[in-house]
């Protein structure tokens, strides 16, 4: 109490299921037989509660591209209820579009139809690929014309499936307010609820801090060894159970380049590929000026508490990303001169225009003796991917192990394929149409990123 609103969603002229995502309706045991009809349009728009259900609009601050709104909050959004899945795991789930909230400050409370697919692909896409996400479970029209600068838009409602709802932003609704005592509530809310094995211990919020820096730093390595670019990582986007949210203006990179940006809105490249750990200690610290009075009664000591865990986020992340690159690069072992290595390949791809993608593919081609397809890729591929590959080859020669056995790991965590740009506004203009056919096609493409599927080469270009 105290943190939300309890709300119900518009009434809307037509609910009608578009797509229902049966497998994740399963994993929750849910009955997707049932939902997929007019009962799911009317549960999914925010119609009608589930029995049992008290829907309600989260109130949260955030920090945007830099700049604090004390009050952003579900402004078009309702939490429907939550879930224990067939794991055991409680889950939300959550409305995106159900209509204008306490919180909807100008807005109109809806999103459009191809923002809520488009939200679906990557969700699912990111999902496959193995990256903490949350997910689309739904997505249903509403036979509702909304309005956006770009003309009238068919209106849609997502629903979907998060761990928690809980951001740095709504730790910052309170802390705007010095609302300690809600702030301490929240804390040990959410500490219960991803961290349980650190309720009651003293200490705890600073351990949470930790727990959520390795989170970020873990999911955010992800994001930069798949080269996904958010777009928006503002605070109130940066949840506190480490997977990804709000999938707006985000992309995949094609060619490499550290200041990759695909967000009209982000004009200074605050968000852009290369800087997106840097934005995620920025808002980690942000988090950490919420839990100051929390982590220690001593206010010199709790700034030196959460700063030694703020200093410590960029080795968090190295060692996250290390990881995650050395398997693209098919290193057993780690060694001394990884690091450089892996950087050392990043490098030849700037200014090469090389597909990030097809370059990891290529390369366990080249492990299996063709380097034509990597060289392929460059520009000018005796600059200095040559040479580069002449130390990966004696760094791998190093290590035991077949080259087909070498090039199956790379294939396995390197995909073949990610959401094109191209193919993505592809599926969503057909979408707005009324087709949904190339959105099918390219969800199930997606769904198994590392395996060549047989009629889908056009999938893996760029
Ligand atoms: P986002 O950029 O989607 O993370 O949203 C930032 C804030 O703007 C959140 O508080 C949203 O609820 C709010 N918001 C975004 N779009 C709308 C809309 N169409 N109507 C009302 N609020 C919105
Ligand atoms: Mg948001």
């Amino acid at each position: 109490s105290g943190a939300y609103a309890q709300w119900q969603g518009d009434k809307v002229p037509a609910p009608q299921m578009l797509k229902l995502n049966v497998a994740l309706a399963e994993e929750l045991g849910l009955d997707a037989d049932a939902l997929a009809g007019e009962a799911g349009a009317l549960v999914f728009t925010g119609m009608r509660a589930p029995t049992g259900a008290a829907p309600l609009a989260m109130a949260y601050a955030g920090h945007q591209f830099g700049g604090f709104s004390p009050q952003l909050g579900d402004g078009r959004a309702l939490l429907l209820g939550e879930l224990i899945d067939r794991f055991g795991r409680r889950r939300d789930l959550h409305l995106k579009g159900s209509g204008r909230t306490p919180f909807s400050r100008g807005g109109d409370g809806k999103a459009a139809l191809g923002p809520v697919l488009r939200e679906y692909l990557i969700g699912e896409a990111m999902h496959a690929l193995g990256i903490p996400t949350t997910r689309a479970l739904a997505a249903v029209t509403t036979g509702e014309k909304i309005h956006r600068e770009t003309g009238a838009k068919d209106g849609a409602v997502l629903a979907r499936i998060a761990s928690s709802h809980l951001r740095v932003g709504s730790f910052q609704f309170f802390a705007a307010r010095g609302d300690t005592e809600m702030l301490q509530k929240l804390a040990d809310y959410a500490i219960a609820r991803h961290d349980p094995d650190l309720v009651g211990r003293e200490g705890r919020y600073l351990s949470f801090l930790k727990r959520v820096a390795e989170r970020q730093a873990s999911l955010v390595a992800q994001w930069v060894n798949i080269g996904f670019v958010h777009g928006v990582m503002n605070t109130d986007n940066m949840t506190i159970s480490g997977e990804t949210i709000d999938y707006g203006p985000c992309a995949f990179l094609d060619s490499y380049s550290p200041k990759a940006s695909f967000s009209s809105i982000d004009q200074q490249g605050r968000y852009a590929y290369g800087n997106q750990p840097n934005m995620a200690a920025w808002n980690l610290a942000r988090l950490a000026e919420c839990l100051l009075g929390l982590i220690n009664a001593d206010d010199d000591k709790a700034i030196a508490e959460a700063t030694a865990v703020i200093n410590n986020f960029p080795t968090l992340y190295q060692a996250a990303w290390l990881t995650g690159v050395r398997q693209k690069l098919g290193l057993l072992q780690d060694k001394e001169g990884d690091l450089a290595l892996a950087n050392g390949f990043l490098m030849t791809m700037q200014g090469q225009n090389v597909d990030y993608t097809q370059a990891f593919r290529a390369l366990a081609e080249a492990v299996l003796g063709n380097t034509s397809p990597l060289r392929a890729l460059y520009d000018d591929p005796s600059k200095e991917l040559d040479g580069w590959l002449a130390a990966y080859f004696a760094r791998i020669g190093e290590e035991a192990q077949t080259p087909q056995g070498r090039a199956a790991e790379m294939n396995a965590t390197n995909p073949l394929y990610i959401p094109r740009n191209h193919k993505v506004e592809e599926a969503l203009q057909a979408a707005e149409a009324g087709d949904m056919a190339p959105f099918e096609a390219l969800l199930k493409v997606l769904q198994t990123p590392f395996t060549e599927q047989p009629n889908a080469e056009s999938y893996s270009l760029a």
